[in-house]
């Protein structure tokens, strides 16, 4: 993993011996001698992560810090500091200050490469979710840019895997202050048994649980479906920094040496939370996003874009399988009439109404979407040419058959549609020849007096004899009327 990292340090010395030791590691390193040349580094050179001095002249790490965590566009960047300063009051204010990491000089290589490869690993997932939440925020989904440092950090549930008494109840009611839900347990099993039941925000693991490997259990929470994403922080003795590395390794976000200072542990779980709150909230976003780019937000079903690529999939699909499959194209008769007659509302009414009714009558792989106005198609996958003609016909009749319901003197009104309709058998089309194919039929059947259906080389389907009985025989495999609808991607 490639990576880029900033290291600040107003002494030359230490950046080149910081630079020395990560580049052998194979980051790209940049470097920073002040505050002010790091923020600018860190709008113009985009790092992965920024190694930070505390004491430097003029501004110092603290406000440096704060500075990229004011900034929505940084505020993601992790920092780790890195200082002479021991004091626990010193950690706390950085930490607060946004920092992920406190590490005091002389360094500890090992701690400090599986700090920033840890780091770097998480700040990489984020990176992709905010792509694809940009990406999303292009089709206008969202007015502003999320920042991970406005994220609440209180009522979050906590689940705390720790044996000892008094370390436990202490956690619990350091966390408590922010009216986080805390459950403790002393035995990893215990843990695993709540986690069943419940979703936790954040787990803490000891990693000197009595007759237990504490990173066993990271490792097994970061293989189990409910836990992979749920941020672990290990509580550790000052000595097990190597098992500390090696939980970050395996996928750990965090680690708090013993004793446990309660700031420092209000600090880190807060970092914790708002991280995992940041990273939800990007995924919801790009979920609604998604959803409002594909579909129809009159009717709720699937509009043009994905219909297209949907179709595309089946086509390749189809060249393999060489399974027929019909493409019926719908649209409503005279529908610029029933505008301006009643009004656009109705108008409306009618084609939510319209979209209902072929949902309703498709089975649950159909697929039917809206393709702009008052024009419709349906997709029929693995499809025989008698059952289309049959599928084809219901969906006429499901319109012509019953008035639609709307706010109308007589309280509904009479609408019908006319189908063309092509059944693909062979592989190797392209959509636009198919859409076209259909569309031909489409016309045809407009021509020939509309409320019919027309299929390509067979011309209008006979509705006497395309007639379901009571019971629809529409296939064996079937999912009757389960509705194709849209609204879930
Ligand atoms: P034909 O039987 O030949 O299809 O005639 P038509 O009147 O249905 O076709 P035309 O294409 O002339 O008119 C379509 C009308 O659909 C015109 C437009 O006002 C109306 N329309 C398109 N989109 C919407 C919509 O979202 N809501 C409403 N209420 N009307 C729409
Ligand atoms: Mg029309
Ligand atoms: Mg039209």
């Amino acid at each position: 993993m490639s990576a880029r990292v900033l290291v600040v340090d107003d002494i030359l010395p230490n950046v080149k011996l910081l630079e020395a030791k990560l580049s052998t590691e194979y980051y790209e390193v940049l470097t920073a001698t002040s505050g002010p040349e790091a923020l600018r580094k860190i709008e113009t050179d985009n790092p992965d992560i920024v190694l930070l001095d505390v004491m430097m002249p003029g501004m110092d790490g603290f406000e440096v810090c704060a500075a990229i965590k004011k900034n929505p566009d940084t505020a993601h960047i992790p920092v780790v500091m890195v200082t002479a300063l021991t004091d626990a009051q010193d950690k706390v204010r950085g930490l607060e200050a946004g920092a992920d990491d406190f590490l005091s000089k002389p360094i500890n290589d090992t701690a400090l490469m599986a700090r920033v490869r840890s780091l770097v690993r998480l700040k990489m997932a984020l990176d992709e979710w905010r792509v694809r939440e940009n990406a999303a925020n292009q089709f206008g989904a969202v007015s502003e840019s999320p920042s991970v440092m406005t994220e609440p950090v209180e009522g979050a549930r906590v689940l705390v895997i720790e044996d000892k008494e008094y370390e436990k109840n202490k956690i619990a009611e350091t966390l408590m202050r922010d009216h986080n839900i805390v459950m403790g347990v002393d035995t990893g099993p215990k843990g695993m048994e709540l986690i069943a039941k419940y979703d936790f925000d954040i787990v803490m693991v000891s990693l000197n649980l009595n007759g237990e490997d504490g990173l066993r259990l990271c490792s097994h929470l970061k293989s189990n479906e409910r836990t992979r994403s749920v941020p672990i922080v290990m509580i550790a003795e000052q000595d097990d920094m190597v098992f500390v590395a090696h939980g970050l390794e395996i996928g750990a976000h965090d680690y708090i040496m013993r004793p446990l200072d309660k700031n420092e542990l209000l600090a880190r779980v807060r970092t914790q939370i708002r991280r995992k709150r940041f990273q939800e909230r990007l995924r919801s976003t790009y979920e609604i996003s998604l959803n409002m780019a594909l579909t129809d937000s009159l009717t709720g079903l699937y509009n043009r874009r994905y219909f297209e690529v949907h179709l595309d999939k089946l086509l390749q699909k189809n060249k393999v399988s060489r399974k027929a499959m019909a493409v019926i194209m719908i649209d409503i008769d005279h529908f610029k009439s029933v505008n301006d007659t009643y009004g656009h509302n109705v108008g409306d009414e009618i084609l939510k109404i319209f979209a209902e009714r072929m949902s309703g009558s498709l089975r649950s792989f159909d697929l039917v979407a809206r393709l702009g106005g008052e024009e419709f198609v349906v997709l029929l996958p693995d499809i025989s040419k008698e059952r289309a003609y049959m599928v084809a016909e219901r969906l006429r009749r499901s319109v012509a058959d019953t008035p639609f319901p709307c706010a109308i003197e007589g309280g509904a009104l009479r609408v019908t549609a006319s189908l063309g309709a092509a059944v693909i058998e062979h592989g190797g089309h392209q959509i636009h020849e198919v859409l076209d194919r259909a569309d031909k039929c489409l016309y045809e059947a407009k021509r020939s007096g509309r409320n019919c259906t027309v299929f390509e080389n067979v011309g209008k389907i006979d509705p006497e004899k395309y007639q379901e009985s009571a019971r629809i025989s529409y296939g064996d495999e079937d999912d009757e009327g389960a509705g194709a609808s849209t609204t879930s991607l």
